[in-house]
């Protein structure tokens, strides 16, 4: 679903209170990690926050077009995997036109609708932004290709600078009127090209990012403006990033900082009741939507929305007892096999390279669609595809062996399954594997069960816990 659909029918639902209250939203943004295990922790990091239902998530991409390949996979998983609804930053640096095609398609067909359209900065060791040949100079050009190319498919969102764009704020830390106001009037036109939603830059001045939005709206700007907030996590971080965007620091801002400067948990605690105050403020002039920079930490922006009331420690709310899915061409679904409702993250991803099924992999080895056990049928962590690849990647001639297979591993002969993140089956199993055994045996494939275990005592090694 597009987020600017999800922002619109939020406004007009506040918690069942009837219309017209407008219900407060909050959305997370995450970077690419630099490592695999990093990326891992994210998918884990992602998950937890995501149980508090943000509105969107979104995936940077990496400047210079560096982390576009992760950016992608990221994205697909964040839709498939985590099931939140996902937007992806998509830069013109470095990108002709097939790459930036590339990139769409790949996201559409993965069910993403959101998209945040942007120039880019320069490519590392460059000063000024270069349209690279067959490419875009600007993120005007974008938006207007993305609505060209791929209609009505796509939200759009466009970064909005309540400063100004970095570019043309001069030494004095401000931009000239005619530049904020040139600025304001490009922005205009990226939304009349099409854009749904803005996103602003980061700032630490509330008052400047409310003047901006009424600046906004003086042109013609309708279109809802999202504060972009980052809380402050340390010290010298802080700084570096208020440098490189050259963002207003209020005097008392950095009052506050130095004595403390020194001690990270000081400083973390501050950036919390900061962000706090500074989201009050802007909620209570009627703004309802809150978009935090992570920075892929999680602490800081739950306990900012914590303090604002709009999430509980404890609470996560499901209307199923799976995640629903977001892909847009699965959003209807609402039927699970049993074995999935407590793991809801991994159901879709799963079942991704199924669409074939049974023309795919189990069925007849003679039919030109029979398919190999490819890693993309069997995305989970690395350790287990070989696993996986050894047991499960074994001639199969008929139904027969594809059901002695289902029974071995019920008899605890193989390790692994293609549907279950546990090494073999739970020890509870035992007590009636004989039987699924035969079962399976019989044609029914068993992919759960269920032994009857009444009145067993709850120290029970096998069914006990
Ligand atoms: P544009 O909208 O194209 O504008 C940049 C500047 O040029 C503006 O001052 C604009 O007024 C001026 N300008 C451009 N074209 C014209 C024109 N035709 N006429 C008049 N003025 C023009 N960078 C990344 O590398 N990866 C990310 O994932 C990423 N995410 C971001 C998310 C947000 C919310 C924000 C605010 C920034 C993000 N950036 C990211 C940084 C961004 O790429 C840089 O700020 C970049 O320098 C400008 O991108 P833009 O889309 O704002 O550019």
């Amino acid at each position: 679903m597009k987020v600017i659909d999800k922002i619109r029918e939020a406004a007009v639902c506040a918690d069942g209170e009837g219309a017209g209250s407008g219900k407060v939203v909050f959305s997370f943004e995450f970077f690419p990690p630099k490592t695999e295990d990093g990326v891992d922790n994210l998918f884990e990091r992602m998950d937890r926050m995501v149980a508090h239902n943000p509105n969107f998530c979104d995936i940077t991409w990496g400047a210079g077009g560096s982390t576009a390949d992760l950016t992608l996979d990221i994205a697909n998983k964040m839709q498939n995997m985590i099931c939140v609804e996902t937007m992806m930053h998509l830069t013109c640096t470095n990108m002709p036109v097939e790459k930036i095609d590339h990139a769409l398609t790949t996201i559409k067909s993965n069910g993403i609708q959101n998209v945040l359209a942007l120039r880019g900065d320069p490519p590392h060791g460059q000063d000024k932004f270069v349209q690279v040949e067959g490419g875009f100079a600007c993120a005007l050009d974008l938006v207007k290709h993305i609505r060209a190319k791929y209609g009505d498919y796509f939200g759009i969102t466009v970064a909005g600078y309540p400063e100004a764009h970095p570019d043309v704020i001069g030494p004095d830390g401000m931009a000239t009127l005619e530049a904020y106001q040139n600025d304001l009037a490009y922005l205009k036109r990226k939304v009349d090209a099409g854009a749904d939603l803005i996103v602003t830059q980061l700032f630490y001045d509330t008052d400047i990012f409310l003047k901006f939005v009424n600046d906004c709206r003086q042109i013609g700007i309708s279109c809802p403006i999202v504060p972009g907030i980052m809380p402050i996590n340390n010290y010298k971080g802080f700084l570096r990033m208020t440098g490189f965007c050259k963002t207003k620091i209020p005097p008392e801002i950095m009052a506050a900082l130095e004595p403390i400067k020194d001690n990270e948990e000081a400083v973390r605690n501050y950036g919390i009741h900061l962000g706090t105050e500074m989201c009050k403020k802007i909620l209570a002039n009627g703004i309802r939507t809150l978009h935090l920079y992570t920075l892929n930490m999680e602490k800081s922006a739950l306990a900012i929305l914590m303090n604002l009331g709009l999430i509980e420690e404890t609470k996560v709310s499901r209307s199923l007892p799976w995640r629903r899915p977001t892909n847009v061409f699965r959003v209807k679904e609402d039927v699970r096999p049993i074995f999935w409702a407590n793991r809801p993250k991994s159901y879709i991803t799963r079942t991704m390279g199924w669409e074939h099924y049974p023309r795919g992999r189990w069925s007849d080895s003679q039919s030109p669609s029979y398919g190999a056990l490819t890693d993309y049928q069997f995305m989970r962590p690395r350790a287990r595809d070989k696993k996986l690849k050894e047991e499960w990647t074994v001639p199969l001639s008929g139904i027969e062996d594809v059901c002695e297979q289902f029974k071995k591993l019920c008899l605890g002969k193989l390790r692994s399954s293609p549907w279950s993140e546990l090494d073999g089956l739970q020890p509870e199993t035992r007590i009636i594997n004989e039987h699924l055994g035969k079962i399976n045996l019989k044609g029914f494939l068993t992919i759960n069960s269920q032994p009857a275990v009444n009145a067993e005592r709850s120290d029970s090694p096998s069914v006990g816990k």
